[in-house]
């Protein structure tokens, strides 16, 4: 048996996130700006590469696939990927394939997801409110995503919702947004906003909120329970009594998770970070193309890449020049 992916500080890998477009049909203020560029398109993996990225990595101990973007719906053909990934759920090698989405396209593929293995998806969503909702992404409308939210929980899909914390945008929401899911019995998880790359919104919708304001917020209406539960990632969780609810916390960037990381990402070019908060990547995609028919230079090529995976990132909100910003958009690397 192929040995399992071990970090240098003893961390098995057993986790990819993978980006397979940069495309989207949203332009969410926080995360694209309005005129963005893609990358051309041969510089994407191909779905035959992607389905050989992700078979390699689950050959190496990978056990659970989260599909993101850009938008991973709007990828021309996408079920062709996800119905590859089908094989190692039925082999037990892959435990998980998951997917996070933007909700809008999920009323024509809830179905075909679910047939393909898909149990859980996390669907982000930052207001109930119609025309909010078209400010913060743009391009998106609620009714749409909120159709996709019920094809997903018809079609069997336990769904999560995300929601980006948005000081002055969504803060009055909380209770609303907390009773719907609720209501529709879906776990809720606060994204502290990040800093991403240049996005020129100076118009930009809502500030920067503190997931410990959040929590805050949250002990007015609630009592509040922390939980020791860690997931390997950079959630926190809390469970208000009074509903028996658990929400998550996800501050992108904290520290206090590095110990227990258990991720890598594969962009959508197919560079691989080790880190979300780091710049060192490694490039896959040119062992995947150099030996189409022998996947040995592309094991070698991760197994390098992992023994370079950092200890922990080095980001600090705090600092008021930013100086840990990243360059990068999430919809390249996948939030
Ligand atoms: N398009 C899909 C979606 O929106 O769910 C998947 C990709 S999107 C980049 C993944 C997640 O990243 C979303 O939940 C989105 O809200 C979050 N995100 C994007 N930009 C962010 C930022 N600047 N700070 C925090 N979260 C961000
Ligand atoms: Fe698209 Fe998701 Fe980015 Fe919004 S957050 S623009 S839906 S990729």
């Amino acid at each position: 048996m192929t040995a399992p992916l071990i970090d240098p500080f003893a961390r098995a890998i057993t986790y990819l996130r993978v980006s397979v477009t940069d495309r989207c049909d949203f332009r969410c203020v926080y995360c694209m700006s309005e005129n963005m560029t893609f990358l051309p398109k041969k510089e994407l993996l191909t779905l035959e590469e992607l389905d050989r990225m992700c078979s390699t990595f689950v050959g190496l101990g990978v056990e659970k696939l989260r599909i993101t973007g850009g938008e991973p719906l709007v990828r021309r053909d996408i079920m062709t990927f996800f119905n590859g990934m089908t094989r190692h759920l039925d082999s037990g090698a892959l435990k998980e394939l998951t997917l996070t989405t933007n909700g809008s396209q999920l009323e024509r593929f809830a179905d075909q997801l679910y047939a393909a293995g898909v149990r859980r998806v996390n669907i982000s969503l930052d207001t109930l409110d119609d025309q909010k909702f078209a400010d913060i992404t743009r391009w998106g409308r609620l009714p749409q995503v909120l159709r996709g939210v019920d094809a997903a929980q018809k079609a069997g899909l336990r769904v999560k919702i995300n929601a980006v914390a948005l000081k002055g945008f969504n803060e009055d929401e909380l209770p609303t947004i907390t009773a719907w899911c609720a209501e529709r019995d879906m776990d809720l998880t606060w994204i502290e906003v990040m800093p991403m790359g240049d996005l020129g919104n100076e118009d930009r919708l809502g500030q920067y909120w503190s997931l410990k304001d959040v929590r805050a917020r949250y002990a007015e209406h609630y009592t509040v329970t922390d939980l020791a539960e860690r997931t390997g990632g950079p959630a926190r969780y809390v469970r208000l009594e009074e509903t028996g609810q658990k929400i998550g916390f996800i501050t992108p960037l904290s520290h206090n998770f590095c110990e227990s990381c258990n991720r890598v990402r594969l962009t959508c070019t197919g560079e691989l970070y080790m880190c979300l908060g780091q710049e060192d990547m490694a490039d896959l995609r040119a062992p995947l193309r150099a030996a189409p028919q022998d996947s040995a230079p592309l094991e070698e090529a991760i197994r390098a890449a992992i023994n370079l995976k950092p200890k922990g990132h080095d980001f600090d909100y705090s600092r008021q020049r930013l100086d840990g910003q990243m360059p990068r958009h999430m919809s390249h690397t996948g939030g």
